[in-house]
């Protein structure tokens, strides 16, 4: 199945649902960044994470950053989102690999570390962002970003994501928000009956893995509540907006001296980008451009 976001209601509009699969972006993050298999589970739940926080925002060009910073080994991750669907990021320590945990599973708590914070930035486009910050509850990213949902946006919510890696590759990643708005979250019985379901849901990943679709699992959780899936189904995909001239601006920014010395040693200069790892190389005479640039704006 293609990365896709599909959205649906229950509950006469009381619950709103969102769903993602993301296993070629997850892949595609995987081989830029050469990422270990717990690396890539980590990055992979983050990048479903975001996607899934942005689907909520109003104006096209929303965006959510997600940074999240444990004691662990896989150091920081830091995911951009949109509501356009367009999804990148990176861990700092892609190569770290652990032994699997008690469960069997890739490590992640492990990896990003208990003891740290979690930040999220909303920015809905008109240049003020907003952020806030929950300490971490186990690392896992699930988790955290539930705590985040019930503590900072006071929305009872279940936010699951999951990324099975093997030797092949990414075979399934994706994710599920379940939000009760508060219209419905005065009726208790709806909001515990949702948390001993999604309780008894064996993990997201394995039900992707058995092939069942967003909409069968939608089914399972909210089949009986008044399931309305929306028709709209929505791709998404890993995209980077960097480019040689944004790496040209950047260079210019370190002014004539630097560059001519740049020229001098090197030939050249070589930059990479973060968030996808594409690697920019500026020649002397792309360099030596950007110093005539330079004494023309200054006469
Ligand atoms: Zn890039």
């Amino acid at each position: 199945m293609a990365d896709q976001l599909i959205r649906a209601t229950a509950a006469d509009g009381g619950i709103r649902a969102v769903g993602v699969i993301s296993t070629r972006i997850a892949e595609e993050a995987r081989q830029r960044h050469k990422l270990s298999y717990v690396a890539t589970a980590a990055l992979g739940r983050t990048m479903s994470a975001g996607l899934l926080l942005a689907s909520s925002m109003k104006r096209a060009e929303s965006r959510v950053n997600i940074r999240i910073k444990g004691n662990g080994p896989l150091g920081g991750i830091l995911v951009d989102a949109g509501l356009d669907g367009t999804v990148r990021g990176y861990v700092d320590n892609p190569g770290v690999e652990l032994p699997p945990n008690k469960q069997g599973k890739l490590d992640v708590g492990k990896a990003v570390g208990r003891d740290g914070y979690l930040y999220v930035v909303r920015d809905v486009g008109y240049g003020y962002p907003y952020s806030s910050t929950v300490e971490l509850m186990s690392g896992e990213i699930g988790d955290d970003l539930t705590n985040y949902l019930a503590t900072s946006e006071q929305t009872p919510s279940a936010l699951i994501v999951g990324v099975f890696v093997g030797a092949e590759g990414v075979t399934a990643s994706g994710g599920i928000l379940i939000q009760v708005l508060p219209k419905a979250a005065r009726d208790e019985t709806l909001v515990e009956l949702l948390e001993s379901r999604i309780a008894k849901l064996s993990g997201f990943t394995p039900l992707l893995q058995e092939g069942k679709t967003l909409p069968e699992i939608f089914q399972l959780l909210l089949g009986d509540l008044g399931l309305v899936m929306l028709p709209d189904i929505q791709m998404v995909h890993f995209h980077c907006g960097c480019s040689f001239d944004r790496v040209l601006g950047a260079l210019k920014m370190l002014g004539e001296e630097e560059l001519l010395d740049m020229i001098e040693k090197d030939e050249g200069a070589e930059a990479t980008c973060h968030f996808c790892g594409e690697v920019y190389q500026a020649n002397s005479d792309d360099l030596a451009k950007l110093i005539d640039d330079l004494r023309a704006e200054s006469v």
